[in-house]
C-alpha cells in the first residue's frame, strides 16, 4: 500500500513538474533584476531598493498566468538593452480614445481613468472625442455563445494607427464593446501594437450583467478599481515593460478575473525603475499624487500602501 502511495505521489510530483515550468525567482534574483544602485541619488537608492513595501511574486496554480505562460521575466538591465520608446519632447502626452458609448451607470469615468494614468505616469493626458462604431466602418459581429456585438481588433489599431497624433507617446482606445482579434477567437481584452504607439482595451468583460449576473452594491467603484488597473498596465506596456515575473506587482500577467483582481496597483522596485528610467519623475511627488487620487476615489487599500510607503521612504 506504501508503495502505491509513493509512485502516485512520484507521478504527481512529475506531473505538476512537467506541467509547471516556472520557477518563483529567489531574492538573489529579485536584487539583480532591480540591478545596481550604488550610482544612483539616496532618494533613488531609497525608491528601488528590494524592502518590505513589495511581495515576492506568489507561486502560480493551475490556470494562472505563470503556471500557464512560464516567462523568463526582463530585468532593469534587460529593459534599457531593449531600447524602448521614451517619451520625447515631441511625444510626450497619453491620449485616450473612447470608442463607442460608455453609458454613465455601468462604465468608468473617463475623467478619473485620464486622471490616474496622468498621475501614474505623470505625463500629460488627453481624452479626444468619441469614436462612433458605425461611422468608423469597424468590422463587427454577434459573438455565437454571449449573443453580444463583438468589434475587431485589428481594424481598430489599423484606424488609431493612421489618426495617431503627432504629439502622442501613445494613443489607446478604450470601450465597453465586446473585441475579437480574428474570426476564429471567442473574444481577446485587448490588443496592442508598441511599433504604432497604439492598442484598444474592453472593460466589457468587468461588467456582471456581461454574464447575467447582478451588478453588487459596489459595482461603481469595483468597475474604475478594475478599469484603473487594467489601463496602467497596458499603458506600462506601451512603455516596453513586460509582465513582471519577481514581485507582486501590476505588471504580473493575468489569466482571469481573480487573478488581476489579486494583483496589486503599485509597480514593484524592478518596474518602477525602468518607468522612472523612460519618464524621470519626482518619485515623492508621484506617489502624492497616487495617494490624492485613491483618497478621491476611495482605493482605501492602495491609499494606505501608499502612505506606508511614503513613510517607508523618508526613514531607514
Ligand atoms: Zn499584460
Ligand atoms: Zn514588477
Amino acid at each position: 500500500m506504501k508503495g502505491i502511495f509513493f509512485i502516485v505521489s512520484f507521478l504527481w510530483i512529475v506531473a505538476v513538474c512537467f506541467a509547471m515550468n516556472f520557477k518563483q525567482p529567489g531574492e538573489k534574483e529579485r536584487l539583480k533584476a532591480i540591478g545596481l544602485l550604488s550610482k544612483l541619488s539616496e532618494t533613488l537608492k531609497r525608491a528601488f531598493r528590494a524592502d518590505s513595501d513589495f511581495e515576492p511574486v506568489p507561486i502560480p496554480a493551475s490556470g494562472d498566468w505563470l503556471y500557464e505562460h512560464p516567462e523568463s521575466g526582463q530585468t532593469f538591465i534587460d529593459f534599457v538593452n531593449s531600447n524602448p520608446n521614451k517619451p520625447d519632447k515631441k511625444r510626450k502626452r497619453i491620449y485616450l480614445q473612447p470608442l463607442g458609448d460608455f453609458p454613465r451607470e455601468r462604465s468608468p469615468s473617463l475623467e478619473k481613468l485620464k486622471d490616474y494614468a496622468s498621475a501614474y505616469f505623470s505625463l500629460e493626458v488627453e481624452i479626444l472625442p468619441p469614436l462612433d462604431i458605425k461611422e468608423s466602418m469597424l468590422t463587427t459581429r454577434i459573438n455565437p455563445y454571449t449573443g453580444t456585438r463583438q468589434i475587431l481588433t485589428t481594424d481598430i489599431l489599423n484606424l488609431l494607427i493612421k489618426s495617431l497624433p503627432e504629439r502622442a507617446y501613445c494613443l489607446m482606445a478604450i470601450t465597453m464593446e465586446d473585441l475579437y482579434p480574428h474570426p476564429s477567437w471567442n473574444f481577446v481584452f485587448g490588443q496592442a501594437s508598441l511599433a504604432g504607439r497604439v492598442g484598444v482595451y474592453s472593460f466589457a468583460r468587468y461588467d456582471p450583467v456581461f454574464y447575467g449576473e447582478e451588478r453588487g452594491k459596489n459595482y461603481k467603484k469595483i468597475m474604475l478599481w478594475r478599469s484603473c488597473k487594467v489601463l496602467v498596465h497596458e499603458i506600462g506596456h506601451m512603455f516596453g515593460i513586460e509582465h513582471c515575473i519577481f514581485y507582486s506587482c501590476v505588471m504580473n500577467g493575468s489569466n482571469h478575473l481573480k487573478e488581476s483582481d489579486a494583483r496589486p496597483h503599485h509597480l514593484c522596485p524592478v518596474d518602477l525603475r525602468k518607468l522612472h528610467y523612460s519618464v524621470g519623475f519626482d518619485v515623492i511627488q508621484r506617489y502624492r499624487e497616487l495617494q490624492g487620487f485613491y483618497e478621491e476615489c476611495g482605493f482605501g487599500e492602495e491609499e494606505e500602501w501608499v502612505r506606508r510607503r511614503l513613510k517607508n521612504l523618508y526613514t531607514d
